[in-house]
């Protein structure tokens, strides 16, 4: 561990256990150099940070320290880059801890000052968009700017030379693969801009082309500064990233696509850290939950033989604040965890346990409205939990529609049976269709399709210099400058279909993970935005025969309205939020139903999965008493009723054991059962 990289970056999906990772992987590096200064930054939107640490952070670093017996005075080091580089390094002060959490927007806003101008004044001149139109525009496409702004600053701070070490707690996966395309995006796009500031300079006077130069400059050097950073992310000696997962076949799929990804993009990934990997101790059924483990363990490490795979024992207690994460991070440091916890040959999944065939508390009913989204963090279980709900469904009320928006599908493997992007009735039922939604695909094919009838129009239209009519640059240049995201959104609006045309009496959602459908919720006014930027484009040029391609978006636009709509509407839309009985997941299951609430989206009811049943063994019986507390601690707090979904030894998949799965769960209490019906 001893390597002189300055950039430690821990990513992974949400509820991994990422940020309890990366801050006990900088109290090791604290352990180990005392002398070093190391800084842990969260960019991590959920800000668990200051929960891990039990001290409220800030976008300022700030000392952490053990709340007893602190000698060291809690100064703040200055953040501005003195003396760059290693000549500064001699002048500082004591070594240890800092902390900060990184506020996005806060860095945003003053960006976009000098940012939006800079782009309004540089982009393609003489169209058909007014500067407020542009304006509008350019600011939606903002949403991934944040996430480099992030870097950026972290990249600043590694300059500055005031830390030794910088450990980064990254965004959930799909954010931080965007942050790292972003440069290269940036500068396709600056690309364009910059064409068309160059037109705009040549057809102008001196003093005009002046001014243009100097916004381009502007948008140079962020550009500059972007490709440095993408530069320094790259370079093994001094950047590391540690990819944080667990033993469990959702995270398994994301974390195979993500190393896939970080690679194809030369990030060098240096280790995978399974957390939450079962000891060896405890009675047979304490042996299946290992036993589920192991296959997803063996996927890791057939990944690469260069690439260590270090597991990490599951706490009954979760590690929070120093106290807890200190010993926790001399354990793991000490690499004998992963010997021990290392799997034989023999190991693997459980059979299923049969469910008991009367639960305590019958389940209330499931949501009586049309569109029912099962929501939550990745590896909660979400997807067994849509199905089992849609087949029951299936057989008391007839045809229902299962779709599954996250990238990582696992319906396919739940229901054993083959999907697709297309409607497929599956096979043993009266009419149970699921599908797997291609997101990216289906948004890719969408704007190929625009492109092409964009392009096929523009045919014979005045050319300029570049031999590419103004406008169609301009129709191009928007497309590729999509708001991060609305991919989703545009493919989620594939339900409005199903909502129209009436063919199914459900529609049961298996939602992308809690940060990306948050962001689609976000995203529907920003995407009405672009499309009807896109929109606006082309209307004015109707009679050039863009009328066809105009209409087709106009009808788009309608159809995300209708989407959007039904989200809205109580009669219409629930959700059921899925979670785990775990101390962490309560915090992060309050903050998401709070999120929905706060956009008027209706939340039926919390499903707590995989609760263990009821056991001799002290310590199956310890894990089910900490689950069942957890889950009452979400009732209390959050005031919605609360369903148990027990866990039946290995996941439950096909249709049989979906259903067996369905039939037993039940309410947690019945004052909530009361409430609900
Ligand atoms: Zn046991």
């Amino acid at each position: 561990m001893s390597d002189a990289r300055v950039l430690h970056f821990f990513g992974g999906k949400g509820g991994v256990g990422k940020t309890t990772l990366a801050a006990a992987y900088a109290l090791r590096l604290v352990d180990e150099a005392p002398k070093e200064r190391v800084l842990i930054v969260s960019l991590d939107p959920v800000r668990s940070l200051s929960d891990l640490l039990r001290k409220p952070l800030t976008a300022k670093p700030s000392k952490i320290e053990a709340e007893e017996g602190a000698a060291e005075p809690k100064a703040e080091p200055k953040v501005e880059p003195k003396g760059k580089g290693k000549g500064a390094k001699s002048t500082k002060a004591e070594g240890g801890l800092w902390a900060m959490e990184m506020e996005p927007a806060a860095l945003t806003k003053p960006f976009l000052q000098k940012y939006l101008p800079a782009l309004q004044k540089a982009a393609v001149k003489g169209t058909h968009l007014s500067e407020e139109e542009l304006g509008k525009l350019y600011s939606q496409a903002t949403p991934g700017l944040e996430e480099l702004l992030g870097l950026l600053h972290v990249a600043a701070l590694a300059e500055s030379g005031e830390f030794d070490r910088i450990v980064v707690d990254t965004a959930p996966t799909s954010h931080t693969l965007r942050l790292f395309d972003m440069p290269v995006g940036l500068r396709k796009f600056l690309g364009l801009v910059k064409a068309g500031g160059d037109r705009a300079a040549s057809g102008k006077g001196k003093k005009a082309a002046a001014a243009v130069s100097e916004e381009q400059g502007f948008l140079e050097e962020l550009l500059s500064r972007a490709e440095k950073l993408l530069a320094l992310l790259k370079d093994p000696a001094r950047s590391a990233f540690h990819l944080v997962t667990l033993a469990e076949p959702v995270p398994e799929a994301q974390t195979r696509m993500y190393f896939t990804q970080l690679r194809e993009r030369g990030i060098p990934v240096v280790e995978v850290v399974v957390n939450q990997v079962e000891d060896k101790e405890g009675c047979p059924t304490c042996q299946g939950r290992r036993g589920l483990q192991a296959p997803h363990v063996r996927k890791y490490q057939a990944l690469d033989k260069n690439v260590p795979v270090h597991l990490v024992c599951k706490r009954e207690v979760a590690p929070r604040g120093l106290e807890l994460l200190k010993p926790f991070a001399q354990e793991w440091a000490s690499g004998k965890e992963t010997k021990t916890l290392e799997f034989a040959a023999a190991e693997g999944p459980p059979a299923l346990v049969r469910a008991p065939s009367m639960p305590p508390i019958a389940a209330p009913p499931l949501p009586p409205t049309r569109l029912i989204f099962f929501v939550g963090q990745g590896g909660v279980g979400k997807s067994s939990c849509a199905a089992a709900a849609a087949v029951t469904l299936t057989e008391k009320e007839g045809p229902v529609l299962l779709i599954s928006t996250d990238t990582a599908h696992s319906l396919s493997d739940v229901l054993q049976s083959r999907l697709t992007d297309v409607e497929t009735q599956v096979k043993g039922t009266k009419g149970l269709y699921a599908r797997e939604l291609d997101v990216p695909g289906w948004f890719t094919a969408l704007r190929k399709r625009w492109k092409e009838k964009a392009e096929k129009a523009f045919e014979g239209a005045p050319k300029t210099g570049n031999d590419v009519p103004v406008d169609l640059l301009l129709f191009r240049n928007l497309l590729d400058a999509a708001p991060p995201g609305i991919d989703e959104l545009a493919a989620l609006s594939c339900l409005t279909d199903a909502l129209v045309q009436e063919r199914f009496k459900r529609i049961v959602v298996d939602g992308a993970p809690m940060v990306s459908s948050l962001r689609v919720v976000e995203l529907a006014s920003i995407a009405k935005g672009w499309f009807s930027a896109l929109h606006g484009v082309l209307s004015k040029h109707k009679a050039k025969g863009l009328g066809e391609l105009s209409d087709d978006m106009a009808g788009f636009i309608k159809h995300i309205k209708r989407f959007e709509d039904a989200l809205a509407s109580p009669t219409e839309s629930r959700f059921v939020v899925v979670t785990r009985g775990e101390e962490l997941a309560t915090e992060r299951t309050a903050r998401l139903v709070e999120y929905l609430k706060e956009r008027k989206l209706q939340v039926e009811r919390v499903l707590v999965n995989r609760v263990g049943p009821k056991a001799d063994c002290p310590k199956c019986e310890n894990r089910r008493k900490n689950e069942l507390n957890a889950a009452k601690v979400i009732e209390k707090q959050i005031g919605l009723p609360v369903t148990v979904a027990p866990a039946l030894g290995r996941h439950p998949a096909g249709l049989r054991e979906l259903k067996a799965f369905r039939t037993a769960w039940y309410a947690l209490s019945a004052t909530a059962k009361t409430k609900a019906a």
